[in-house]
């Protein structure tokens, strides 16, 4: 087996709770707790990404042994590991909830690559932690396709994320009650490995904040800005500034990619913000199919709909206030957090526009373009229209009669269908008139809108096949879906069965359009 170089830098730097092992409790001046994962009874290989396995200095053999799930399913160890579960708060649905932390997820090491690249490995599901809360500290092979699907299809779309090396099966039971009605039952039990350069949270800050910690706090501050943004240079005040906008900006920019692909994630508490700007946490999440602003995949969500797809980028907003007011401390005054804030708002516009010339394959988008845009959103929400499908067959139109039939598979209403034709047929001349104005030639305008408009997503009811194989004990949808994704802006002959819309039995099928929480 190979062995990678670690580098633990967090643990190494940053002070850690005295107290080993998982005993529940609050830790207050630490930013983490040595824990080692809890090993389990028959861990298996179900799937694992090539492209990590390589960047992390993995072979195709390495990855077919024995051991690589033993190491993965947390029964053994590398020289260098040093397992911790990290010690964060967070704001939940709106409300402050103290100490939440890793309560199932445990680092394993920084891994420095032969590039030079640092990737940390987390086991997520490997057991209890002093943050289990009650909890078991373990996750069920649901929601652990979902994790490693997705980070990975994220990753090919060029959305920032954070990856996932392996999923193992761990041969144990989990008893979940899934649709929280009193009916608990066991399901398999799984882990992913995730990677990431950094799985700090803005709840990470907010924690030592709150409880008036500042030293703690500004150790944390000078350590992530050194460790993963080395790019910033100067010190003190205008330091931290910077800093900030730089996560204020990546935010903006994560956020414009989920938007831009119908990603909604679901559960956007600060806890589950990346200080990197990489999405992370997947659980409930979801994808647009009908295109509708309104929508949430989270059940747990599905009253005040807090999440909801067209939401996000004012809650992104609102998740960096959080982290501007936990850093508040570390200014004078609140004029550059508040700069920082305004500059989330400027990148996410100039992204949003940015995605408006990319998806309409426009030069640039003038002012006007952002109403043409809005004036499609509103048609395909009333006329239940495919995001993706629409997008995708918009680059085919005949822009001298511009017509309806590359959309025939875009409707999940013929009623409706036939209601919005008018509307929809008046949107394309007005988009035809528009493209005779622009400078873009037709092959880089095709070009261009190719690879902002996929044609394959991880549609909720595709996750939904995979794992129901892979419950009946046939892992192999998991790779064939991986591999469909791989290329989600190539037309991929003889996989059509991948791109087509949701089907009208997934339409209400748990795991499909709706999830809860539990995972
Ligand atoms: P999430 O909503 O998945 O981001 O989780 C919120 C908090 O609950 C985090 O602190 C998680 O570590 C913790 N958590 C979720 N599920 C479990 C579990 N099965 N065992 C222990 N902790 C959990
Ligand atoms: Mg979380």
């Amino acid at each position: 087996m190979f062995k990678p170089r670690f580098d633990n830098m967090f643990v190494r730097d940053l002070p850690g709770d005295p107290e080993r092992g998982a005993r529940l409790r609050q830790v207050e001046g630490s930013l983490y707790s040595h824990v080692d994962p809890t090993p389990v009874a028959a861990p298996h290989l179900l799937a694992y990404s090539a492209e990590m396995a390589a960047a992390l200095g993995f072979s195709e053999a390495d990855v077919a042994t024995p051991g690589f799930a033993q190491l993965f399913g947390g029964n053994a160890f590398l020289d260098g590991m040093q397992p911790y579960a990290a010690n964060y708060g967070g704001h939940q649905f709106g409300n402050w909830a103290g100490q939440l932390g890793d309560g199932r997820a445990i680092s394993l090491g920084e891994v420095v690559n032969a590039t030079g690249e640092r990737w940390e490995l987390q086991l997520k599901g490997a057991g209890l932690t002093p943050y289990s809360r009650g909890a078991d500290g373990r996750a069920v092979l649901r929601s652990s396709v979902r994790e490693f699907l997705c980070s990975e299809a994220m990753h090919h779309l060029g959305v920032p994320t954070t990856r996932a090396l392996s999923l193992v099966g761990t041969g144990e039971s989990v008893l979940r009650d899934m649709f929280y009605d009193g009916n608990a039952a066991p399901e398999p039990g799984a882990i992913v490995c995730r990677v990431a350069p950094s799985f700090i949270r803005f709840g990470n800050f907010e924690l030592p904040a709150s409880r008036g910690d500042t030293a703690l706090l500004k150790q944390l501050v000078d350590f992530t800005v050194r460790r993963d943004f080395p790019e910033l240079e100067g010190s003190g005040e205008a330091l931290y500034a910077d800093w900030f906008a730089q996560v204020c900006e990546r935010t903006a920019a994560m956020v414009a990619h989920w938007m831009r692909v119908g990603f909604v994630h679901g559960v956007m508490n600060t806890d589950n913000m990346s200080i990197l700007g990489l999405t992370i946490d997947y659980g409930p999440y979801g994808w647009v199919d009908n295109y509708d602003p309104d929508w949430t995949p989270n059940t747990t969500d599905a009253q005040r709909r807090r999440y909801r797809y067209g939401q996000q980028p004012n809650v992104a907003w609102w998740n960096l206030s959080r982290l501007a007011g936990a850093l508040a401390p570390l200014f004078a005054d609140t004029a550059p957090l508040q700069a920082g804030l305004d500059r989330y708002a400027a990148s996410y516009d100039a992204a949003d526009r940015a995605n408006i010339a990319a998806k309409l394959g426009l030069a640039e988008c003038r002012d006007d373009d952002v109403a043409l845009m809005q004036s499609l959103q509103s048609l395909m929400q009333q006329a239940e229209i495919d995001m993706t499908l629409w997008f995708r067959a918009l680059a085919d139109i005949d822009t001298q009669a511009p017509a309806l039939a590359p959309f025939d598979q875009s409707f999940y209403d013929e009623a409706k269908r036939r209601q919005a034709e008018p509307a929809l047929g008046d949107w394309l001349s007005r988009y035809a008139a528009r493209l005779a104005g622009d400078p873009l030639p037709p092959g880089q305008r095709h070009e261009r809108m190719r690879k902002a408009n996929p044609r394959y997503v991880l549609r909720n009811y595709l996750a939904q096949q995979a794992i129901d194989r892979a419950g009946q004990g046939d892992a192999e949808g998991i790779a064939e879906l991986l591999d469909v994704l791989r290329h989600p802006y190539d037309d991929q002959p003889g996989r059509e069965a991948f791109a087509q819309k949701r089907p009208d039995w997934a339409r209400h099928k748990a795991g499909c359009s709706m999830l809860s929480c539990s995972s």
